[in-house]
């Protein structure tokens, strides 16, 4: 099955390790514009189907397309410059520089790899004006000198964000956006990663149900290594069995 607005696709992916199955024959597809949840019970099999994508491991069995072009074995730098880009639950930003010097930094790391090292005056100046849009759209302004590690935990999680979408990424990965935010935060994040969805499919692995269902387009739960439904949130807070799973009833 082609469908034109595929970006990324998990066909039948398997991870073992020795002789326990983490991940089975687990399918996904990520469409342009969505945002497409990994939900479900702990070992489940959310974090390492996320680690098969992101390259972190090679599956055993399977294989992950990115625009229609093969992934799965590449290195995870490798994925990564192909257009897939990971933010991580533990927060990868630098504590002794500033949020500006943190978003710069990666930025820069862009610029290096897509056009060689930047020397010229013109790629200076397209690297203030990346990073001055990223701070914008991140809502920092006015605080842009604040080091990372005086920030608050949301800040924090905002900045890693921000990190994570200065590579310009075709695909966002997302590890459990919302967990630890407050309400307030919690809103915001929810709201911008709507943003960067209407150009940058977002898939994002999350525990709990219910911060999901309210604004993803489509949900995958994960049980047991395998995946038991794909659908709309309203089809998912339906099914019957992702009921069993997540009450026990
Ligand atoms: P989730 O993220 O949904 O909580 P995980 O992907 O972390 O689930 O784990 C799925 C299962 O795979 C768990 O039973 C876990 O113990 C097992 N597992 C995860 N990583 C490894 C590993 N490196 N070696 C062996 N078993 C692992």
């Amino acid at each position: 099955e082609k469908t034109a607005g595929r970006v990324l696709e998990a066909d039948s992916v398997s991870m073992r390790f020795g002789g326990f199955k983490a991940v089975r024959e687990a399918s996904l597809a990520l469409d342009a514009g969505e945002i497409h949840a990994l939900i479900g019970p702990n070992g489940a099999g959310k974090t390492t189907f996320f680690n098969l994508v992101s390259g972190r491991f090679a599956p055993t069995a399977g294989a992950i397309r990115l625009h229609g072009r093969e992934i799965h074995g590449l290195p995870a730098h490798a994925i990564c410059q192909q257009g897939l880009a990971r933010s991580f639950q533990i927060t990868n930003l630098f504590k002794n520089l500033t949020i500006y010097e943190n978003l710069r930094l990666s930025a820069q790391a862009r610029h290096s790899c897509r056009f060689g090292f930047w020397r010229d005056i013109d790629t200076y100046d397209r690297l203030h004006a990346d990073t001055a849009e990223l701070v914008r759209f991140l809502g920092l302004e006015g605080i842009e000198d604040v080091k990372g590690g005086d920030l608050s935990y949301g800040g924090q999680r905002l900045v890693d964000l921000g990190i994570a979408l200065a590579s310009r990424p075709q695909v966002l990965l997302l590890d459990e956006p919302l967990a630890g935010l407050a309400a307030a935060e919690r809103e915001r994040v929810s709201k911008l990663v709507r943003t960067i969805a209407e150009n940058i499919p977002v898939l994002i692995v999350e525990h709990d149900i219910d911060r999901v269902l309210g604004f993803s387009d489509h949900v995958t739960v994960m049980n047991e290594g395998a995946v038991l439904v794909t659908g709309c949130p309203d089809e998912i807070r339906r099914n019957r069995r992702v009921q069993e799973i997540y009450t026990g009833t």
